[in-house]
Order: structure tokens, then C-alpha cells, then sequence
């Protein structure tokens, strides 16, 4: 590229994971000026805790090893350092109650993070410069002319970029401006009726009440009145324990009855004990949402990534991987775009290779859920068949060879040039 060449604006809005990413990759080119408008004016911790798979570990090292750095510098160790961890999937109901069906994410020195101290590891790869909090993206415009994106937030403020990507989330306006407001997918969807119990506690206080076993690991027990799980989170030291409810009842306002721990009566003590902490204080819950099927994350140069295009339930454990993934993609990609005429080629190359696999999650992560709760087609009668199902899920999410995904739409992209 000339020196004299003009540098591709590029605008992200939501500094999220996927956002973050992305934009760590996209600050090293100097042909690309880039630069993300957060709506929030400073993280908070949701209380989600992460447990990233090695699809996610591997994403981030394709786009940088000081990426892939600044997870396991915020993240805590499941066990010893050289341990080999999972995340233990074990049936805590009916005749095989105790039996392991699956170890998820499978990994030496496997590590968990909270949502707030990944985003704080991921900025520091950010200059302050090239991001705004407190700017919430509100219209989006394109124009014929350049620069074609016009974007203009809520305080007012408008921005003209060659293209914008929305990495805004599951509430996305970037979803609902490529895809309309009316369209059947632009919405959230929670069609199983899921709702997550949640709690929050010191690992102190939870081994007061639970195994002390399940405040070191992450332990996913198995029911048809919901599946329990724990995640250790802030090196050890708090623990986000949940109850995931399938049919939930919601009523008029929208809100949920209480978590009821007499009606875990069948489910094995370990269980029973964590659904009893749980239902102390339910203040951290929430409904669980995803995505139907968008037909394209792109329109002209406008692109969704993350969350926003893929939503998906909590349940697989790689909604965050997969938004890691399209970052690799996008960061890949714009490597090779050097004028602002080859960005929708760009765009169209990822959705080819990105759309397929992330909306297979969506799928995946909605069919971990009935398994889950024993509403799979007799599945949880027969262990060996849900473990070659959990087995089958984690190759096909884990094990996934990105630098050919990477190299793959650069493949297409350079074909269309
Ligand atoms: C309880 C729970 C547990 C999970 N566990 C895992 C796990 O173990 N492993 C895993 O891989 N995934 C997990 N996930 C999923 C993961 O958290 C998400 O997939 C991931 O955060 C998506 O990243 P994102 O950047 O696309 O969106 P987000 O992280 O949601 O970020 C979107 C950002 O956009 C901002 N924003 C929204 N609207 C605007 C606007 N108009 N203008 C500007 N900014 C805007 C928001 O403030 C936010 O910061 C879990 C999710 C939950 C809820």
C-alpha cells in the first residue's frame, strides 16, 4: 500500500469480548484506523463467569499472543497448574445418577474469568485513544459516497467511517438496521422457556454450604427440573453458582416464580446443597435468550459479529468462542484490505465461512439444553449415547482447525478481488 493511501476507518460498536478482540487484532495494522464506541461508561460484572474452550484459546492466539496473554493473565486455574481440567457434565437424577458423561473443554491448566476482568486484560492491548465509553450507537446510515457509513449515537454525536461492524450484543441495532425490526430473527427468542437462578457468593461462604469439590471446578449436574452449575471466578476467591430451569412459568409482568429446593427432592445431596445456596439469594438470575437464524451478517458495508449475529444459550459453553472466532476472521481479513472498495468482498467471505459454524452452535448449545434436562429423546436413560453425543459437540466446537477457517475466507476473498 502507498504511504500516502488513506487508512480504512473502520467503527465497532459494542466493546464486548467480541468487539475487544477484534479491535486488539485490528490497532496493530497501520493501513486500518479503527476505533469502538461502548455504550456502557464502565464495565460491571453481570456475574457470568467463563469457562473459554480451546476453540476460543486458539482464536485468540491467531490474532495475537499478547491476545491470547491477556486471558490467562485475568483467568484462574481450575486446579494445578499442569492438571489436565474439564468441565464435568454428570447425570444428578434418575437410575445413573453419579455417572459422568462428559468432560467439556478438556485442557492442561484449564482457567476461568469473569466477563469484567477479561474485558479489563483485553484493554490494556487497546489505546485509549482508539475507544469511547459511554456512546451508544443509535442510527446507522449508508451512503453512496464515501466515506458510506454514517453513524449517529445517542448524545448526538455522528461519525462517517467506511464500514461499521456491530458487535453490540444480543439486543443488537445492528441486527435489527441489516435485518430490519420486523424480521422473525431480529429479536431475541427463549423458545425452551429457560431461566437461570443464579447466585453470587465468597468461596468462603459456599463451602459453608456445598461440596467443597464444586468451588474448584466446574461441575455441570444433570436433571429434568433443571441442571445445576458452578464457576469459580476472581482467582478463587467467589464462586457464580446457578440453577437453569427448562419451562420456566413466567407470568404476565414477566417475572419468575421463586426456586422452589423441595422439588429437587430426587436429584443427588451435591445437588440438592448447591440449589439450596442458590435459592438464598436468586438477585444475580435472568432470562436466557438466542438468536433464530439470520439469513447474512453483512449488508454492504455494515456487518454483524458475536453475540449480535449468534446469540446463543449459555449451554455449550461457546458463544464467547465463537464471537473470538469471527474476530479472528474479520482480523484476518482486514489484513488484506487496503481499499475501501474490497469490504463488502471482505464481508461476504466471512459470513460465508462464519454463518454456517456459529449458527451450528446456536443449534448445538439449544439441543445441550434438552439434553440437559432429560427432555432429549430418551438420551439420559442411555449414558453411552449421551457421551458420544457430548463427545461428538466438543470435536465439532473444539477441536476446529481455525487457521484453515482463517485461511479459507481468505481463499474466497482474494478469489473475488
Ligand atoms: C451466564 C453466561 C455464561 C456464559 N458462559 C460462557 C462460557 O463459559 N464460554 C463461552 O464461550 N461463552 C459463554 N457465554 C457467552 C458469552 O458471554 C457471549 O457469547 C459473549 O459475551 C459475546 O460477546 P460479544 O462481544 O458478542 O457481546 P457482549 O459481550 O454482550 O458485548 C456487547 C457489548 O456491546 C455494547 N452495546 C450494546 N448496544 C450498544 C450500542 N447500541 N452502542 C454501543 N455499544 C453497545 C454492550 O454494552 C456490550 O459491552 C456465557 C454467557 C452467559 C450469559
Amino acid at each position: 500500500m502507498a504511504p500516502e493511501s488513506p487508512k480504512i476507518k473502520i467503527a465497532i460498536a459494542g466493546g464486548g469480548i467480541g468487539g475487544l478482540c477484534l479491535a486488539a487484532g485490528l490497532v496493530k495494522k497501520p493501513h486500518i484506523d479503527v476505533h469502538i464506541y461502548e455504550s456502557v461508561p464502565e464495565y460491571k460484572d453481570v456475574g457470568a463467569g467463563l469457562a473459554l474452550h480451546m476453540n476460543a484459546i486458539k482464536a485468540m492466539d491467531l490474532i495475537g499472543p499478547e491476545v491470547k496473554k491477556a486471558y490467562f493473565s485475568k483467568a484462574l486455574f481450575m486446579g494445578e497448574e499442569e492438571q489436565e481440567m474439564a468441565t464435568e457434565v454428570i447425570l444428578a437424577e434418575g437410575p445413573h445418577m453419579g455417572e459422568l458423561v462428559a468432560e467439556l473443554g478438556r485442557a492442561k491448566g484449564r482457567k476461568t474469568v469473569s466477563r469484567a476482568d477479561l474485558l479489563d486484560g483485553l484493554m490494556e492491548l487497546i489505546p485509549k485513544e482508539n475507544i469511547s465509553f459511554g456512546m451508544r450507537l443509535a442510527s446507522i446510515e449508508e451512503r453512496a459516497e464515501n466515506p458510506k457509513v454514517h453513524l449517529t449515537f445517542k448524545d448526538g454525536l455522528q461519525v462517517q467511517v467506511d464500514c461499521l461492524i456491530g458487535a453490540d450484543g444480543i439486543h443488537s441495532g445492528t441486527r435489527s438496521y441489516l435485518l430490519g425490526e420486523d424480521h422473525p430473527a431480529t429479536q431475541p427468542k427463549n423458545h425452551d422457556g429457560w431461566q437461570i437462578y443464579r447466585t453470587m457468593v465468597t468461596v468462603e461462604e459456599a463451602k459453608k454450604h456445598i461440596n467443597e469439590k464444586w468451588t474448584r471446578t466446574v461441575p455441570i449436574l444433570l436433571g429434568p427440573r433443571g441442571h445445576i452449575n458452578c464457576i469459580p471466578l476472581n482467582k478463587g476467591t467467589r464462586l457464580s453458582a446457578g440453577v437453569a430451569v427448562r419451562g420456566a412459568k413466567f407470568s404476565v409482568d414477566g417475572s419468575t416464580p421463586p426456586l422452589r429446593p423441595e422439588i429437587y427432592e430426587s436429584y443427588s445431596e451435591d445437588a440438592r446443597r448447591i440449589v439450596n445456596m442458590v435459592a438464598k439469594d436468586t438477585s444475580a438470575s435472568w432470562s436466557a435468550g438466542d438468536h433464530d437464524h439470520a439469513p447474512y451478517y453483512h449488508k454492504g458495508h455494515v456487518a454483524m459479529m458475536g453475540d449480535a449475529a449468534h446469540a446463543s444459550m449459555p449451554f455449550a459453553g461457546n458463544g464467547a468462542a465463537q464471537a473470538i472466532e469471527d474476530a479472528a476472521v474479520l482480523d484476518f481479513l482486514f489484513s488484506r484490505v487496503t481499499d475501501g472498495e474490497q469490504i463488502e468482498k471482505a464481508f461476504a467471505a466471512y459470513d460465508t465461512v462464519r454463518r454456517p459454524r456459529s449458527q451450528k452452535v446456536v443449534d448445538l448449545a439449544r439441543q445441550f439444553g434438552r439434553v440437559y434436562a432429560y427432555a432429549e429423546d430418551g438420551m439420559h436413560e442411555d449414558p453411552v449415547r449421551m457421551k458420544k453425543f457430548f463427545a461428538g459437540a466438543a470435536a465439532f466446537t473444539n477441536n476446529a482447525d481455525l487457521q484453515a477457517q482463517n485461511d479459507e475466507a481468505m481463499r474466497i476473498f482474494e478469489n473475488s478481488l
